[in-house]
């Protein structure tokens, strides 16, 4: 019995610890039909390398009708952003190709999808205001939020 009862704590153990250090560099945020987020803040964790966000969309309606993404820039720059990402235009998911202003993005999904984007915290400074949005035409001011890097 004992033979078998010391691996089995490791594993358990191990398994245990994975997960949860996984979710700390990953969030999931949800989309709905009434143009809402359903987290106003994100902290990233400066001990992850690399952070994950997955949207999703918990609506039925189309993407044209009210489609959804995820875009993070320094607070200074959303405005510009969501400016130059509407002139953009559908085909490009609201965002300026090549925007150095837009740090991450998702692409526009519609009610029933998700998509997910990871970035490297490197491109984050302690201290800085980051605001996440989406940026569907008339979306950005309602639907959006803070990010910051923690310690
Ligand atoms: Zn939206």
């Amino acid at each position: 019995m004992t033979r078998y009862w010391k691996p089995l704590a490791l594993a358990l153990a191990l398994s245990a610890t994975a997960p949860a250090w996984a979710a700390d560099c990953a969030v999931e945020i949800e989309g709905n039909d009434a143009m809402q987020f359903n987290k106003q803040a994100i902290s990233v964790p400066a001990s992850c390398k690399q952070f994950t966000v997955k949207l999703k969309h918990v609506g039925k309606l189309p993407k044209a009708a009210m489609g959804h993404n995820w875009v993070l820039t320094k607070t200074a720059d959303m405005q510009g952003a969501v400016t130059d990402g509407i002139a953009a235009g559908a085909a490009k998911d609201y965002v300026k190709a090549g925007d150095a202003r837009v740090l991450a993005h998702t692409k526009l999904i519609g009610g029933g999808e998700t998509d997910s984007v990871s970035f490297a915290t490197s491109a984050l400074k302690a201290g800085e205001s980051y605001s996440y949005f989406c940026s569907f035409p008339g979306h950005a001011g309602i639907m959006k939020g803070t990010l910051t890097l923690a310690k």
